[in-house]
């Protein structure tokens, strides 16, 4: 008699208890080893219960978990999954995604796609931040060690299944650091895999190319927020959301679930479902359980999965299908194969009915859909000990890298007007005084005057575009066209022609070639007394400062016309590098001397974030850090 495993049940939220219980009973049914432990999760769970769950899941190791909500806002609980699957190390999220054709007709009968989602790190890490009234950060992190045990066990998965190909999609012509790396673990990686196909290609076309011929991929390794909208495509491509299973395995735990979440749409009373009877599709959750009996292994649970699997292929070839597979169209099916369209609970009563049946010796005839007949996956990673994958999947080394510091980046709150300093310096330079502008024109920040100016030139080209005749007419000539009013510009295109009468634009054209360049001018001018100002305080304390930028994008010393937010990052290269006699604990001290003179400068620090240089085996030395965009591009005010 095998052990029974005991398996933590998560109901979730919205449909999640009408699926879990149905997968439950379709379990019991199925002989499987198993034992249940209820816990709650979810947004009416206790901070209590949420523990006990938690705690079980250590205990048990196994979770098969409903979908849980996570509300869209601003503030409020965070994601309850990515807890689990973070705290528990779950690095690997496994979905696959098949075609059911003819059963649920797609335009890729062909598509059998498994994507490994990398689970624990990127932008899901969720640390976010606010640091100035108008900029807000998300810090995508991640490490060479989550990227490389994603990466194999990708592979690892495509060599035991018999994969030929493994595609890495990617982000690494713009995330050079992250994402660069990314790849090239992977390459590394592949070397191990002579047979499989190593394949990359940038996300966006990969995305693209899946969506247009999922024929052509098998195996997917991506990061995690690429593979959560990833995998839903290739999920939605094969009919329907609710067919979708989800697995999420670390090297001690494993959490299984659908790839769907609690679709509110469908629950009784709900926008598709004026009834009240719950109608959701249970089989991703099923997909779901069926991974599980996979991973948790023995001769019980593999003929479970085996039954459960025909089982369901039966059903959808005999035409029972819940409504997304039925595709209901006022109330009559869509899908010419469906007999009858079943709810939940009709569609766990079919399930048991044939589940039985095959377990007293009937064998399901299946035609159009025996390709996806149940075969066993090994998804657990400590159950195949072979001598040759234990060398294969020898843990990540870490690589030793010498490190220096090089630098900091201070990010300082900046709007221009609120220095007075870098005022005085614009007036006694261009003869303006960004005051006067500001009280002239009602502009609380210049900021404010910026987007004006930047929405002013939208307007007039907007004026322009539907009266080209204006173009060579005096702008404050009588007789501007209602559209002015009708667009309800009248009060701006007034102010505007009040400027262009002190300014004397002859027509339009000027008045928008002048606004444009005022913007420009304005923009280079300011950042340019910024860099001035930040590059005397720099020589004082053994620093050079190598850039300015704003929104990542160089507004110092080189510049083009950006738009500017309140947040500025300022790369300071430390001069004492290439002084052989000071010391690394030199460089912290210049740092906090130069931080403290920044302050003293009436500059409003948000941030700061240390520069390091790695030297890799090969002896070169690295960058961990980015440049900004258009760093030795545009004009350089210096010149
Ligand atoms: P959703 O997946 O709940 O629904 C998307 C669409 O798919 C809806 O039209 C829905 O009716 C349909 N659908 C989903 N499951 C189905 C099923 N079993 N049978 C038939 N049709 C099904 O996505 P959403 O509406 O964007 O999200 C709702 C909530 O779910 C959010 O709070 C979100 O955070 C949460 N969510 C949770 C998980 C999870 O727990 N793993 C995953 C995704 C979303």
């Amino acid at each position: 008699m095998e052990k029974k495993q005991t398996v933590v049940v998560i109901p979730g939220d919205g449909i999640g208890p009408a699926i879990t219980q149905s997968v439950k009973e379709i379990l019991i049914a199925s002989g499987a080893c198993l034992e249940f432990e209820d816990h709650k999760m979810g947004k009416d769970a206790s901070l209590e219960e949420i523990n006990n769950a938690m705690k079980a899941f250590e205990r048990t190791g196994v979770m098969l978990k409903g979908p849980t909500e996570t509300p869209v806002s601003t503030k409020g609980q965070k994601s309850f999954n990515v807890t689990a699957r973070k705290g528990h190390g779950l690095f690997v999220n496994f979905r696959r995604s098949m075609s059911f054709d003819p059963i649920i007709k797609t335009s890729f009968p062909n598509q059998d796609i498994t994507i490994f989602r990398e689970n624990e790190e990127g932008l899901y890490s969720a640390v976010e931040h606010r640091h100035t009234p108008d900029g807000i950060q998300a810090l995508s992190l991640k490490s060479e060690s989550g990227m490389y045990k994603i990466i194999r066990a990708a592979f690892e998965y495509a060599l035991e299944t018999g994969k030929t190909k493994v595609s890495c999609l990617h982000k690494g012509n713009i995330l050079k650091n992250t994402e660069g790396t990314f790849l090239e673990i992977f390459k590394i990686i592949s070397a191990d895999y002579p047979g499989i196909e190593a394949h990359s290609q940038i996300i966006d076309d990969g995305m693209a190319k899946v969506a247009s011929f999922p024929e052509n991929y098998q195996v997917i390794v991506t990061e995690n927020l690429f593979g959560d909208i990833l995998s839903d495509v290739t999920t939605q491509l094969t009919g329907s959301l609710g067919l979708g299973g989800s697995a999420n395995i670390g090297s001690r735990q494993a959490m299984f679930e659908a790839i769907h979440g609690t679709g509110p749409d469908i629950l009784p009373g709900g926008k598709l479902n004026p009834s009240n009877t719950h109608i959701a599709n249970p089989s991703g959750l099923l997909q779901g359980a069926i991974l599980m009996l996979d991973y948790i292994g023995g001769t019980a649970n593999k003929k479970a999965a085996a039954d459960i699997q025909n089982a369901w292929l039966w059903m959808l070839e005999d035409g029972l299908h819940t409504l997304d597979i039925a595709r209901l169209k006022d109330g009559v099916p869509q899908n010419p194969l469906t007999k009858e369209v079943i709810d939940t609970n009709s569609f766990t009563n079919s399930m048991i009915t044939r589940i039985k049946r095959i377990q007293t010796g009937h064998q399901p005839r299946l035609k159009s859909l025996q390709r996806l007949a149940y075969k066993h996956v090994s998804l657990n990673p400590t159950d195949n000990e072979s001598i040759q994958k234990l060398k294969r999947t020898k843990p990540f080394a870490m690589p030793k890298m010498e490190t220096k510091t090089v630098g900091f980046d201070v990010f300082i709150k900046w709007t221009g007007h609120e220095d007075p300093w870098i005022l005085d310096t614009f007036a006694r330079k261009s003869g303006t005084d960004l005051r006067d502008l500001l009280n002239l024109s009602h502009f609380s920040t210049l900021q404010e005057a910026l987007e004006y100016t930047h929405w002013i030139h939208e307007c007039l080209l907007l004026i322009l575009s539907k009266n080209p005749e204006l173009a060579d007419k005096s702008f404050a000539s009588p007789g501007l066209p209602s559209l002015i009013e009708e667009l309800g510009f009248s009060s701006q295109v007034s102010e505007l022609s009040d400027q262009a009468h002190k300014r004397s634009f002859s027509d339009l054209e000027q008045a928008f070639e002048i606004v444009r360049h005022y913007h420009q001018i304005l923009v280079a001018s300011i950042t340019h007394c910024l860099g001035e100002k930040l590059e005397s305080i720099a020589g004082r304390h053994n620093f050079r400062l190598e850039a300015v930028s704003c929104r990542g994008q160089s507004v110092y010393p080189h510049i083009m016309d950006p738009d500017l937010v309140d947040q500025m990052r300022c790369t300071f290269i430390w001069l004492g590098l290439y002084d052989n006699e000071a010391s690394d604990k030199q460089i912290h001290k210049d740092i906090l001397a130069l931080l403290a003179s920044i302050a003293e400068a009436g500059l409003d620090r948000a941030k700061t974030e240390e520069l390091h240089e790695f030297r890799r085996p090969d002896g070169e030395w690295i960058k961990g850090y980015s440049d900004c965009y258009g760093q030795n591009m545009g004009t350089s005010p210096a010149n």
